[in-house]
């Protein structure tokens, strides 16, 4: 399931092509997309908006029109955002919408399992909407370690568990609270409450650091995920603790164990994360 790297990587990959451009035409295939709205009706509306921004919050990837208002798009398991500078033909089943720019170019919206979600926001509604979902962004300037102690505060669940909580912070999953919590050095089934100050300030450090890792490397690709242009991210070969059971720890040799928190296969490092 993409994560703030992969997210923040296809907007990256989207921004200056879309920046300008003007939606002259909105297919959506695909009633899971919108729903509970119209796909017919949404397209509509869809037509003719121009994009100001290409935005990211959390997991959720962001396109600002100039009229105010705001397509949000969350990827969920499988979704993928594809640009093409022609017309994108072929036949694909799991293409759920396109949007042809004025330029000629395709936005191809590609979604095998089904689960990403499209909502198109009035103007002034975005904030109200994710203010309830969604913490502070861990690589902006309100993540203080401050912040961070005040999110976990008092909050008996594994400190893996606090994390995968998008309202402590946007954007994390279950790669990159792994990855953090091993350059932190905490353990995951450690209670969030019981993380000590000093930890806390290498638990942010470490999670700047895993997500930006990510980006660096253009997101993980275990499956689905791609770039706007097709190609797979490479932070895959670059986890530390991530689905490598029985591999060498980076730090001390150790075999990375497996276990499950909060329902999701976790790994960590015996010797480095201690209980
Ligand atoms: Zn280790």
């Amino acid at each position: 399931m993409p994560e703030l790297p992969e997210v923040e990587t296809v907007r990256r990959r989207l921004e200056p092509h879309l920046t300008g451009r003007r939606f002259e035409r909105v297919d959506i295939f695909d009633p899971r997309l919108t729903r509970p709205h119209d796909p017919a009706e949404v397209a509509a509306e869809l037509t003719g908006e121009r994009v100001e921004q290409v935005d990211r919050r959390g997991k959720y990837l962001v396109f600002r029109f100039e009229s105010g208002r705001v397509l949000l798009i969350h990827l969920r398991m499988t979704g993928n955002v594809l640009y093409t500078d022609e017309e994108a033909n072929g036949d694909d089943s799991h293409r759920r919408s396109v949007i042809r720019l004025d330029n000629g170019a395709d936005v191809v919206y590609r979604d095998v399992r089904r689960f990403g979600t499209w909502l198109l926001l009035e103007p002034g509604e975005l904030d109200p909407y994710l203010a309830t979902r969604i913490g502070d962004e861990p690589l902006g300037r309100r993540f203080t370690v401050a912040a961070l102690a005040a999110r976990l505060a008092g909050r008996r669940a594994p400190v893996k568990a606090a994390l995968l909580d998008q309202r402590t912070l946007a954007g994390l999953g279950n790669i990159y609270v792994d990855e953090a919590l091993w350059r932190a050095r905490i353990h995951p089934l450690r209670p969030a409450r019981e993380v000590t100050a000093d930890e806390l300030s290498a638990l942010r450090r470490g999670i700047r650091q895993a997500l930006q890792a990510g980006i660096r490397r253009q997101g993980a690709t275990l499956r689905d995920y791609r770039q706007p242009d097709g190609t797979r991210g490479r932070m895959q070969a670059e986890f530390k603790v991530y689905g490598r059971t029985g591999a060498p720890c980076d730090r001390c040799g150790a075999p990375i164990e497996k276990t499950r928190v909060a329902g999701r296969g976790t790994w960590y490092c015996p010797a480095c994360q201690r209980p």
